[in-house]
């Protein structure tokens, strides 16, 4: 300790350099003064940003804003953001501005791009340039250099991804003018070398929210230890911090607009700025590595990073690290757009405040030791201004974009060398393709998966007649994932298994992401090489299939085959009455599983059986008569989705999938479960998964700040979306509890997933189930990343992983389309014991519980026909966690608790799992009335002691 405090005293007195302008610059007058008044040490500030180049013919930030940028208590929001850019725009040749998007509150996603006059003028050609070295199956190695010769890198930035980081909007304000602006030779260089694109608010709703939060609640407040809640509740319209997470999916309107825009301009380097670490990380991870991501990748970014390491450290700026941040195994960030499709995905994390005053803070032992990756560590204690962070982020932001001009013909021609590496391994080396038949239960689901391939510019064709390979013979309608294409790498990461070496360090994130697991669904490699002259039709949208409506007669069967859209169907017919079969049945030739549809003759339905069989790929027969066969009504929920103010997050996700599929339900807040009568309001209360410990479930936000009112008013016009409040704090509290508690025993169904199920299970509303260990939400360590790892370190651990299951019973209305051997996603949740008929609560010496009481046990962990645990990625401790329940159904009072041990509503990606949600949505009166009545005698079970 008190060694390092020598070293980084050492090294202030070594390093600092004068903060003057580069010549040939001049200092916009006061912008010297202003920022070194905003800078808290001369240390935390390079020359390059330590003043504001003088134009007469430009607007600077402080011309046009009244201040510099990073100016301590002041936060722009969109529109000044915007005009500013468009004034920068209209004042120089060397600026354009595109709208790349609208957000889902309707705001426009706005970026900069930034050259030469020569490059502004030649953006089509240069987009071009980088559209043909994306494909060199039409662009050849001798066309691709003659192509190199005259293009550009194009280095593109996204700031404000997560709203409560706020310094980077700034940043790269200050950067666009710095660029437009400056003369300094290596401006010019990256001027003249490089296409600069700038998205200085990627996710408009949530700066908006942010900054009408930092007036509102946060300005003026510089002691940490007292600050309020530092984020509005609601960034976007559905889900919060895991909008980074959405790269895969492409859900969100933010991750659309930056798909769009890197498939239009093919960057080079895609650069997210996020401020979650002392004092710049810049990030690349520490392995293991994703083998599916072309080598040349890694060692690019790491050369950025120790660019950016070397350059920072040499002007004296103390802090800056690299080989750290995530693992780099994972690549379904917003920058991964650019890890998957042969460009650079990279990011930092600078040390925010969240606020824009400047704090006293802490930054903790671990960051503050001198390492390989860390030549000058950060002091111990430092006060930290939003200007400091963004003396980091723009200073860093300048040496990569310098490194990127230094070496921008190597950069382009890597680009172009990735494409045809991935390429050239699709024609040398097995497999040569995947093969998704259309007929695995469900058509829809298959062009589901079909639909987020193509979204990512995969190509996939469509056999025009049956296939015969050495793998065997596929019907015509087969989709084929020819490798033999440029983003070849990304279709294998998305379409085979995930293996996470088992030794590696702990993941920071899903170690699974295999779209087939995911859905459901196989994909078949095929070594044959013949299937490149097959007859295919490439796609150019998602397909969409349409349902039939075969035979004759009043009655409409469906058949269960596991479709996703059977919620979707319910509602669309939900005018009419439908059973459900409780046993299987057959109907002239065709078997019908339980679960199948029975739909008696009504007024209206032939007609509503077309449009739903039409819209939803789903195939209805007509018979003469009703089957003989035990069945239970089919009865729409009036559906309650609680989130809690505390944690919008993972929920968002919940609602972002029901409104997907218009499925009706009411938003309910804490306010709203705390006034009770839900009874009368709703059937099913879902609670979705939370990162919040038990008690920050009931009790919510510390009253201390009360009342904290998130409303539209005239000082606070972004608030009050998708939801508003008088009064965000107090949680649900004692009272809601006992309401929910009111609810199940008045005849409601409660369904919790993921750690809501910690409400469940050990707040009381069931009893007799005994949490044995693990699974520490990430809210425990404080949140973000040092927490997510505490979770990581638990010994038994499935961190995103797909692993298999058993059906305790098999007639049970959640095993509805699935067989009785199966897979589900599972995170790090806590281990939940099998349900005793009582347990003992006081002090014992030899603990006696009651016997076990395996009835409500629905599903548990592990295959019983043995096969092996892990599907797709990596677990640990796992035969800690085979055999304990994975989806419990308990009686409470005159209603019942679903409680899963994992989330079927993960992020929108493991939809083969949220069929058994909308199994449980779908069959709530049979659940609640315990039918069908069977009970499986079960197998082995875990001691129930550790
Ligand atoms: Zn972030």
């Amino acid at each position: 300790m008190v060694r390092l405090t020598i070293v980084w005293i050492s090294s202030l007195a070594l390093f600092v350099l004068p903060a003057v302008a580069q010549s040939p610059d001049l200092p916009e007058p006061g912008s010297v003064e202003a920022i070194a008044a905003a800078t808290t040490d001369p240390h935390f500030v390079s020359p390059w940003v330590s003043y504001v180049p003088q134009s007469s013919t430009v607007p600077s930030p402080e011309k046009f804003l009244g201040r510099i940028m990073g100016a301590p208590g002041e936060l722009l929001g969109t529109q000044k953001t915007y005009a500013y850019a468009r004034a920068l725009a209209a004042a120089s040749p060397r600026v354009r501005v595109f709208t790349i998007g609208h957000s889902e509150e309707g705001r426009e996603i706005l970026m900069l791009a930034i050259a030469d006059e020569a490059g502004i003028r030649d953006l089509d050609r240069l987009k071009a340039a980088t559209a043909a070295l994306a494909d060199p199956r039409r662009t050849s190695a001798a066309a691709a250099e003659r192509l190199i010769e005259t293009s550009r890198p194009i280095y593109y930035f996204n700031a404000a991804l997560h709203s409560d980081e706020t310094g980077s909007t700034e940043a790269m304000i200050e950067l666009a003018y710095r660029l437009t602006a400056s003369e300094q030779p290596m401006i010019q260089r990256i001027r003249e070398n490089v296409v600069v694109l700038i998205n200085p608010i990627s996710n408009p709703d949530g700066r908006d929210k942010m900054v009408d939060w930092f007036y509102r609640y946060l300005k003026g407040k510089t002691d940490r230890t007292a600050l309020p809640r530092q984020s509005p509740p609601y960034w976007s319209k559905y889900t919060f911090v895991d909008i980074n997470r959405d790269t895969h999916q492409q859900t969100h309107e933010t991750t659309k607009a930056v798909h769009r825009m890197f498939h239009e301009w093919h960057p080079t380097v895609v650069h997210d700025l996020h401020e979650g670490l002392p004092l710049m990380m810049t990030w690349n991870g520490t392995g293991p590595y994703n083998p599916n991501i072309d080598p040349i990748t890694y060692a690019e970014f790491l050369e950025l990073s120790f660019h950016e390491v070397q350059a920072l450290t040499a002007m004296g700026m103390p802090g800056v690290s690299t080989w750290n941040f995530g693992e780099a195994f994972a690549h379904l960030y917003l920058d991964s757009v650019a890890m998957n499709h042969n460009s650079i995905g990279r990011g930092y994390e600078t040390f925010g405040n969240g606020s824009a005053e400047t704090e006293r803070r802490s930054v903790p032992q671990s960051d503050t030791t001198m390492e390989w990756y860390r030549p000058v560590p950060s002091p111990r204690e430092v006060t930290w201004s939003a200007r400091d962070n963004l003396n980091y982020q723009e200073t860093g932001a300048l040496a990569a974009l310098d490194e990127t001009a230094r070496r921008s013909k190597e950069m382009v021609r890597n680009f172009y060398r990735k494409a045809w590496d991935s390429w050239q391994k699709g024609l040398t080396q097995p497999p040569c393709a995947l093969l998704i038949p259309e007929d695995q239960g469900d058509p829809a689901r298959v062009a589901q998966m079909i639909g987020r391939l193509v979204g990512q510019r995969i190509e996939v064709d469509r056999a025009q007649s049956a296939i015969q390979l050495k793998e065997g013979n596929f019907p015509a309608g087969t989709y084929v994932v020819r490798l033999d294409q440029p983003y070849r790498n990304y279709a294998v990461d998305l379409l085979t298994p995930q293996h996470y070496p088992k030794d590696g360090e702990a993941p920071y994130d899903d170690v699974s992401w295999e779209l087939p697991a995911h859905y459901h669904l196989q994909a078949i490699p095929t070594a044959d090489a013949s299937i490149r002259n097959v007859a295919l039709l490439r796609l150019t949208g998602p397909p969409r299939p349409t349902g039939r409506v075969i035979g004759a007669g009043p009655t409409y069967l469906l058949k269960d085959t596991g479709q996703e859209s059977l919620l979707a169907a319910r509602y669309h017919l939900a005018d009419f009455e439908i059973q459900i079969a409780e046993r299987d049945f057959e109907e002239g030739d065709t078997k019908f599983p339980a679960g199948s549809w029975i739909l008696a003759s009504q007024a209206g339905l032939h007609e509503a059986i077309l449009s739903t069989a039409a819209e939803l790929g789903l195939d209805f027969i007509q018979v003469s008569t009703p089957p003989d066969v035990p069945c239970h009504k089919a009865k729409t929920p009036r559906i309650g989705v609680w989130v809690p103010w505390a944690d919008t997050d993972s929920i968002g996700w919940i609602r972002y999938s029901l409104d997907q599929r218009k499925v009706p339900y009411t938003y309910l807040r804490d306010e709203d479960i705390r006034v009770g009568n839900l009874r009368a309001r709703i059937d099913v209360l879902l609670y979705g998964h939370v990162d919040l410990e038990l008690a920050e479930q009931i009790e919510g936000l510390p009253k201390i700040w009360s009342p904290m009112p998130f409303k539209k008013t005239a000082e606070t016009p972004s608030f009050g979306t998708p939801a508003e409040s008088d009064d965000i704090t107090g949680g649900i509290g004692y009272e809601g509890l006992a309401q929910i508690q009111h609810f199940i025993e008045d005849g409601g169904l409660m369904v919790t997933l993921g750690s809501g199920t910690m409400l469940a299970l050990e707040g009381g509303l069931v009893r007799f189930v005994r949490r044995s260990s693990g699974g520490v939400p990430r809210s425990t360590a404080g949140g973000g990343a040092a927490s997510s790892a505490a979770s990581q370190q638990a010994a038994t651990r499935t961190p995103g992983a797909h692993v298999r299951v058993t059906f305790d019973r098999a007639y049970h209305p959640i095993a509805y389309g699935y067989p009785a051997h199966t897979y589900v996603f599972r995170q790090n949740f806590p281990l939940y014991n099998i349900p005793r008929q009582w347990l003992r609560m006081a002090y014992c010496t030899t603990c006696l519980d009651g016997p076990e009481d395996r009835s409500g046990m629905v599903m548990e962990w592990g295959d019983t026909d043995g096969k092996p645990f892990v599907e797709s990625g990596q677990a640990w401790g796992e035969e800690n966690l085979i055999g304990r329940p994975a989806i419990l159904d308990m009686p409470v009072g005159k209603g019942h608790v679903v409680c899963f041990n994992f989330n079927p509503m993960h992020r929108d990606l493991n939809r083969g799992d949220q069929r058994l949600l909308w199994n449980v949505l779908l069959n709530w009166q049979a659940i609640i009335a315990g039918q069908p009545k069977s009970a499986r005698v079960s197998s082995s079970a875990p001691a129930p002691e550790e």
